[in-house]
């Protein structure tokens, strides 16, 4: 089997019904990485021995005749953020370098119980920090279709793997938008599920009111297989719901039967100058498409969505300064050397350890909850997060999905934006309304620009209504091809 393109399903079935050895996949991926990732930077750590252990243990079930699970043999990247027991994890920061947890993320354990095999960990931006994996303190991820553009971010390690082919599925996490817009830089899908969807147990905070853990896949039904599994209430994360896993693969393949009776909400605001006229024409090409599969196009409107950039900014720094308060030298990762005092070795572990945009976000994040500013800056930020919920729960009264692209502009170049943090920040325009609201949300490819790049289309619905998402997705999918591109293959 040619694993280059290969959906992770293709290779779970196969691996199933003894047709394929688990332990061939995971040498071909782990070939494919030794070639490639050199110049795509996508990986922090290779477990390859690991990974043949746990495929090895995979084809003695098959033979045994036990079923090892919905992901059989799926090679699987791991974003950077997922402690995994044993294995290096660091979120990309120089101040977690060396840190081996001692315990598993749930998100992990339940991939790997699944039959998922984690070949290794993905690169990101620092603590998730970012969109184009520009402020990884290690290395930078380049973009498969074209190595001078950015793969987007914070999961850019994740979503370039996966289009590359260097994994069959990857892991991400989502607080803004870091999910689903580097799925749309790299012509790949990517989800968020509805917060508390998937337990955060294990994941390193950034924000934790608004991290939202979820799956990249080549196809829609790949995310929603990744999905359920992932999915479910933890008692190790008070957050998580206690809600049924919806039937999301069944959900993608309904969509192949056409969206009628289905009315796809249209917001304004998202379509406002500044969209690159490129993502425009095929967001509102691929819209066309979902109405001839049988959908109903109506307006609808987001009206607080001009305050979901600044409201964003200010509880994701907030909920940062303060979850990052424990990277002291004491418990975890680096320590400053010979410090002559415990107040020297706090300032100068935290000053060596963290990049520029921790610094940023931690003096921000503890400026807007100053005494005296709390009100003014923080307390203010919820009570727009409130009104920005409430529009999508007026919209969804009218509509049961909403439209719209997923990232105002295709892929930039290294260097564009991480001047400017403000042009960074820009960048997740249209993904972070929906974690201040909480709602599901998918990205999938819809489309090139002229210059070969990748276009997202987002779909974004109810609290708890990942079906729609997968069904309006797996409708689109069906009906075109862009999924089935592979990037050109780079040399190392
Ligand atoms: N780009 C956004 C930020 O920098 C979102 C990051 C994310 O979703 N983790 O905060």
């Amino acid at each position: 089997m040619e694993v280059r393109g290969a959906p992770a399903l293709a290779i779970a079935d196969a691996v199933r019904a003894g047709k394929l050895r688990a332990r061939d996949v995971i040498e071909q991926f782990l070939d494919r990485v030794a070639r490639l990732d050199g110049a795509l930077g996508c990986y922090l750590l290779v477990d390859g021995n690991g990974a043949r252990k746990r495929a090895d243990a995979i084809d003695a079930a098959v033979k045994g005749g036990r079923d090892p699970g919905p992901l059989a043999g799926v090679p699987l990247g791991i974003k950077d953020i997922f402690c995994t027991k044993g294995i290096e994890t660091t979120c990309a920061s120089k101040i977690l370098r060396r840190f081996v947890p001692p315990y598993e993320s749930t998100v992990t354990a339940r991939l790997g119980a699944a039959g998922a095999v984690t070949l290794g960990k993905l690169n990101m931006d620092e603590f998730a920090m970012g969109s184009s994996t520009e402020n990884s303190a290690v290395k930078p991820t380049r973009n498969p279709w074209s190595p001078a553009h950015v793969p987007g971010g914070s999961s850019g390690g994740s979503a370039a793997a996966v289009a590359a082919s260097l994994c069959a599925g990857a892991t991400g996490t989502d607080t803004g938008g870091s999910i689903r817009q580097p799925a749309s830089l790299c012509g790949i899908v990517g989800m968020k599920p509805t917060y508390g969807r998937v337990s955060r147990y294990g994941v390193v905070a950034f924000a934790s009111s608004l991290d939202h853990p979820g799956p990249f896949g080549r196809t829609v039904e790949d995310a929603a297989a990744l999905l359920e599994v992932m999915a479910g209430v933890d008692p190790l994360d008070a957050t998580s719901i206690p809600a049924p896993v919806g039937a999301y693969r069944q959900a993608a393949r309904a969509g192949r039967e056409g969206l009628k009776g289905v009315r796809l909400g249209l917001p304004a605001e998202y379509f406002q100058p500044g969209l690159d006229p490129e993502v425009e024409a095929a967001v509102r090409a691929a819209i066309d498409e979902l109405a001839k599969a049988g959908a109903t196009v109506v307006p609808v409107s987001l009206p607080h969505t001009k305050y979901a950039i600044a409201t964003y900014y200010l509880i994701c720094t907030a909920e940062a300064s303060s979850n990052l308060a424990r990277y002291d030298g004491v418990k975890y990762g680096h320590r400053a050397a010979d410090p002559r005092s415990l107040e020297e070795m706090y300032t100068r572990t935290r000053g060596e350890g963290f990049g520029d945009e921790p610094k940023r976000r931690i003096m921000l994040g503890a400026y807007v909850l100053r005494a005296g500013y709390y009100e003014a800056y923080y307390g203010k930020a919820l009570r727009a997060r409130r009104k920005i919920a409430d529009d999508f729960a007026a919209a969804f009264t009218t509509c049961d999905a909403i439209v719209t692209p997923t990232s105002p502009v295709p892929a930039f170049k290294f260097g564009e934006r991480a001047s400017d943090p403000l042009q960074m920040y820009l960048a997740d325009i249209l993904t972070v309304a929906p974690n201040l609201a909480g709602v599901p949300a998918i990205s999938q490819p819809c489309g090139f620009t002229k210059a070969g790049l990748p276009i997202g289309l987002q779909t974004i619905g109810p609290a708890l209504g990942e079906e729609i998402c997968f069904r309006v997705a797996g409708a689109f999918e069906s009906r075109t091809d862009w999924h089935k591109q592979t990037p050109p293959e780079a040399v190392s």
